[in-house]
């Protein structure tokens, strides 16, 4: 950051919105937060703002052009009544054990509407370590649209209200603008959060935390429960089991996460942390999208493993209050079946199988998947096509992704033989819905940051049109549909952002 000059405290302005706050993380006590204040950005501007996660706010109507909520979205200023806090957790990172971590760039501005209100990127906190607690415009706008995009996509994510910019300098790879993300989610609870009062021995706090989680977001463990600590057993299993369906649902969509660290899982099961993730282009299962993951522990195919790896910890972490490994040990026994059966459903609704359709489902899928892995063959146009295929009988354009011709019409006869079980209507219609038309490629959102970069917002907005209904047509938009330009094979995303 070279704004290193000493900024003055934000101010508190009593003309914009008022929320009303409820009680939240920050209750939980000092062994949990501390209190920071934001540090101003100069001359703030909008980048992005999201309405649908304003109204879950309550926002008035028109905050996306007051200048007051762009100085409070900046943290500027503060909003009356808040308390900004950043939470102290711990992780692993990369299969090691980091130790402490926390905000080191968040700060929680509290709580409304039941949802945590967050400023990603809104300087220094006593987590910093050796960073400057700034976020880029580039990894902002990544995270700003693909958080939105995947709600839209029934993915649980965390959300993004808006996308601040600053002319103030920043320092990666190269100089870049700062920029601040405001995130909404229930919470933003991590396996990390437990995992670091777990290290430290601290089981008080460690009980209280996982009170917190229970009382406000699995209140069915408790209710269900016979034992206290058959209610932290019955917390491991919901989370495993929310943990599989996202996990199902990232390897059906063609999602790779990119840095699955355990401080980056949410305790919710939500998508959490965007940064150098990718909607795979080609399938090939062992993509690896983060630059600096030289090992690839985190590649496409992976992803289940290593949640599966994350959930051990979060056991380990839970295990004194849980305090029998039998227990524990059966709360994460159903995370493959579950994880298997998510993930075979979501492929039949892609494949356009309904319920009523009989066959080796399983074997058809495994059969597609190699032919789209040998030829690698572009995941999402794959099935858009597959799907429009279907609703008009004609194939060729489907065919013509493959270089061995042999083998996809091989499938295909099988495919079709399952699909005659039923209406072709029916299947095309829960295809179309299953399969979208845009996702937020690498290469889409390259080409809205690098506008950003000269001051012209209109491709983020046009991708976020897009992709608030990615299963709709959207005539005139075939290019933000189509297949990656060369350029897009060299795009880099590393850690940095
Ligand atoms: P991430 O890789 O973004 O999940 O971040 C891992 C840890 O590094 C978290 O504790 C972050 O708060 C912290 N961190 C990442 N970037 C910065 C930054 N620019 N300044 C301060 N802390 C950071
Ligand atoms: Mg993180």
């Amino acid at each position: 950051m070279t704004d290193s000059a000493p900024s003055p405290a934000p101010t508190r302005d009593a003309s914009v919105w008022c929320p009303a706050w409820q009680d939240g993380f920050a209750d939980l006590g000092p062994a949990f937060v501390r209190d920071v204040l934001p540090q101003p950005l100069a001359d703030p501007y909008w980048v992005g703002t999201s309405a649908q996660a304003g109204a879950l706010i309550g926002l008035p109507e028109g905050w996306q052009r007051s200048p007051e909520m762009l100085a409070a979205f900046t943290g500027n200023t503060l909003l009356p009544g808040s308390r900004p806090v950043a939470t102290i957790y711990s992780g692993h990172q990369f299969g090691v054990w980091a130790g402490q971590l926390g905000d080191g760039r968040a700060l929680l501005l509290g709580q409304t509407c039941g949802q945590e209100l967050q400023l990603k990127g809104s300087g220094r906190t006593p987590f910093s370590r050796m960073g400057d607690g700034r976020a880029v415009l580039r990894s902002s706008i990544r995270e700003f649209l693909c958080s939105e995009a995947m709600h839209a996509l029934g993915i649980p994510t965390t959300r993004a209200l808006c996308v601040t910019g600053s002319p103030a300098l920043v320092a990666r790879e190269e100089l870049e603008t700062a920029a601040v993300v405001t995130r909404l989610a229930e919470s933003f609870i991590r396996f990390g959060h437990f995992e670091h009062f777990a290290a430290r021995g601290h089981t008080d706090e460690l009980r209280a935390l996982a009170d917190h989680v229970i009382e406000r977001h699995y209140p069915a463990c408790r209710a269900n429960a016979g034992p206290q600590r058959a209610a932290y057993a019955a917390l491991l299993e919901a989370v495993t089991e929310r943990t599989a369906r996202l996990l199902a649902q990232w390897q059906a969509v063609g999602f790779c996460h990119g840095v699955m660290n355990t401080d980056n899982m949410s305790i919710l099961g939500l998508t959490l942390d965007y940064g150098p993730f990718q909607f795979l282009d080609a399938y090939d299962p062992g993509h690896i999208c983060n630059h600096s993951d030289a090992q690839g522990r985190y590649a496409f195919d992976r992803q289940p493993t290593v949640a599966w790896w994350n959930l051990h910890r979060l056991a380990q972490a839970l295990m004194p209050l849980i305090d029998d490994v039998q227990a524990a040990q059966s709360a994460l026994a159903g995370y493959e079946a579950t994880l298997n059966h998510a993930y075979l459903a979501l492929m039949r609704a892609k494949l356009g199988l309904g319920a009523a359709v009989q066959g080796d489902d399983a074997g058809l899928l495994q059969q597609l998947l190699a032919l789209l892995a040998a030829d690698r063959v572009d995941y999402p146009i794959f099935w858009r096509r597959l799907s429009q295929a279907v609703a008009t009988g004609d194939f060729g354009a489907v065919r013509d992704l493959f270089l061995d011709g042999a083998g996809i019409d091989a499938w295909l006869l099988t495919y079709q033989e399952l699909l005659a079980q039923q209406e072709r209507g029916f299947a095309a219609d829960l295809m179309l819905r299953s399969n979208p038309r845009f996702v937020l490629r690498n290469h889409l959102a390259e080409q809205a940051i690098r506008a950003a970069k000269l001051g012209d917002f209109s491709e983020v907005q046009t991708l976020q049109t897009l992709l608030a209904r990615p299963f709709d047509e959207h005539p005139g938009h075939d290019a933000h549909a189509g297949f990656p330009p060369d350029w897009a094979a060299h795009l880099s995303i590393s850690c940095s952002s």
